[in-house]
């Protein structure tokens, strides 16, 4: 009997023991596990460039998913002195439960601190702490460091060249001294960004920027030159300038079924020319669509340009042709006695006699030479600084991309591939990315006046 009431009594130990556990020790423990959980706070800091501009804002997030975030304290340090840029701190949670705040953001504007630093060095702390009961209840700690140098100062830019007279169409020079390495400087002529190139003179700091004048380019937005620094600070300089307006040839060409008949076979293979459709409404997809898309294939050489001046002396024209056509001319496409299409013809033409020799326009390196749609076999060669030629309707090419041409060098042969009539030579030019007319490049005395006038006079005036 007193063993059975013994063995009852274990029994009912074992049970009161269990109860307790349940309803005790596994709580407190699940609470403990939960509240001393060990997952650090991140701080995610967005981009962050070497150097950093007045206009620059430091922003970034912090997120702690378990316990909910308690405090994010960002400081800079530079000389030994430490400023803190924010100290934030989240409500406490209620017992059992978590911080109230998992996410958040931080923006800094660079513009802000900058009042107490001088352009430089500085280290950036980002501090963030969360709300478990690890660290005597100080809680789970990420820390992150990162350099950070201040250039608040726009760049300097000088003006050295004079006299800046330029035409609707025309082509201009730019001379000008950086106070320091940029990123991007040039001249804007409207909307229109024309990069300028250093090495031309021994002293790095002074860069040449050819640009061009767009024939409908009218001067409201003006010409001015620009620089950029590697921490986004800009400068705009402005120069002296005379703006030539002009007027431009305007013509009717008359569009035979014939000229269609003839032409079109040739385009045929071209994505987006469709076989099925009347061949008129091709014609005007070829004269419109497509020479926009040529054009826009030819002037993406500009970018493949030396930074240096390969030509020498006024350019070549073909030798003994007649002009066909010149620059700018604004042309009308009459078809049945409508007009149908309507285009600019960005270049000169010349005609000589058959598949003549074509001469290279000055010295140069060839970037392009291949079949173009509607100019048919094209070279283009880079004369150094963002300044090309171009020969269309070739019967055929000489040369091959990379080779150096010199000046008057055959390049090819004059013929009628692409969307011309008879045999001719079609002659461009370009800065950087729009074309400009020949005629300017064709006179020594305008090169001397506009172009190497304005280098030698810079040259002069640094070496003094
Ligand atoms: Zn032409």
């Amino acid at each position: 009997m007193q063993f059975k009431q013994k063995n009852k009594w274990k029994k009912l130990k074992i049970w009161l023991m269990t109860i307790f556990c349940v309803m005790v020790i596994v709580p407190v423990a699940g609470v403990l596990v939960i509240k001393f959980e060990g997952e650090k706070p991140v701080i995610d800091i967005d981009r962050l460039p070497a150097v950093v501009s007045a206009k620059f804002d430091i922003t970034g997030k912090v997120h702690d998913a378990r316990s909910g975030l308690k405090k994010i304290r960002i400081t800079m340090l530079r000389n030994g002195k430490e400023t803190i840029l924010l100290d934030k701190a989240y409500d406490a949670p209620e017992w059992f439960k978590k911080g109230e705040v998992i996410d958040d953001t931080f923006k800094i504007p660079v513009s802000v601190v900058k009042k107490e630093f001088p352009d430089g060095k500085a280290t950036l702390t980002f501090e963030a702490r969360d709300y478990s009961w690890r660290d005597w209840w100080n809680g789970n700690k990420t820390v992150i460091e990162k350099e950070i140098v201040f250039d608040t100062k726009p760049p300097q830019l000088t003006v050295l060249s004079r006299q800046h007279n330029v035409s609707q169409g025309g082509s201009g020079l730019v001379i000008y001294r950086l106070s320091e390495p940029c990123v991007k400087s040039g001249v804007m002529v409207g909307d229109d960004f024309f990069p300028g190139y250093p090495g031309h003179f021994p002293d790095k700091n002074i860069y040449l920027a050819f640009f061009a004048v767009p024939i409908d380019y009218t001067g409201e937005k003006g010409l001015y030159a620009t620089a950029e620094d590697p921490a986004g600070n800009t400068t705009k300089s402005s120069f002296y300038y005379y703006l030539k307006k002009k007027t431009f040839h305007k013509d009717v060409l008359k569009i035979s079924d014939n000229f269609i008949n003839a032409k079109l076979p040739e385009f045929q293979n071209i994505p987006g020319v469709d076989a099925t459709r009347p061949l008129v409404d091709q014609f005007i997809f070829i004269n419109t669509e497509l020479r926009e898309k040529n054009n826009q294939a030819i002037l993406g050489n500009g970018k493949k340009t030396d930074a240096q001046i390969y030509w020498e002396g006024a350019f070549t024209r073909l030798p003994n042709s007649a002009p066909r056509a010149n620059f700018a001319d604004y042309r009308d496409y009459e078809y049945n006695g409508a007009i149908i299409s309507k285009a600019v013809h960005l270049g000169v033409d010349l005609a000589s006699t058959q598949h003549v020799p074509i001469p290279a326009a000055n010295k140069g390196k060839v970037v392009f030479a291949d079949y173009v749609g509607i100019y048919g076999n094209l070279v283009c060669i880079d004369h150094g600084y963002g300044l090309m030629s171009i020969y269309g309707h070739l019967n055929q090419i000489t040369v091959k991309p990379g080779d150096m041409v010199a000046k008057n060098d055959t390049i090819g042969y004059s013929g009628t591939t692409g969307m011309a009539g008879g045999d001719h030579l079609h002659f461009g030019m370009f800065i950087d990315h729009v074309f400009v007319n020949p005629i300017e490049w064709w006179d020594a005395a305008w090169i001397a006046n506009n172009i190497t006038g304005k280098i030698d006079a810079v040259k002069a005036s640094a070496n003094k």
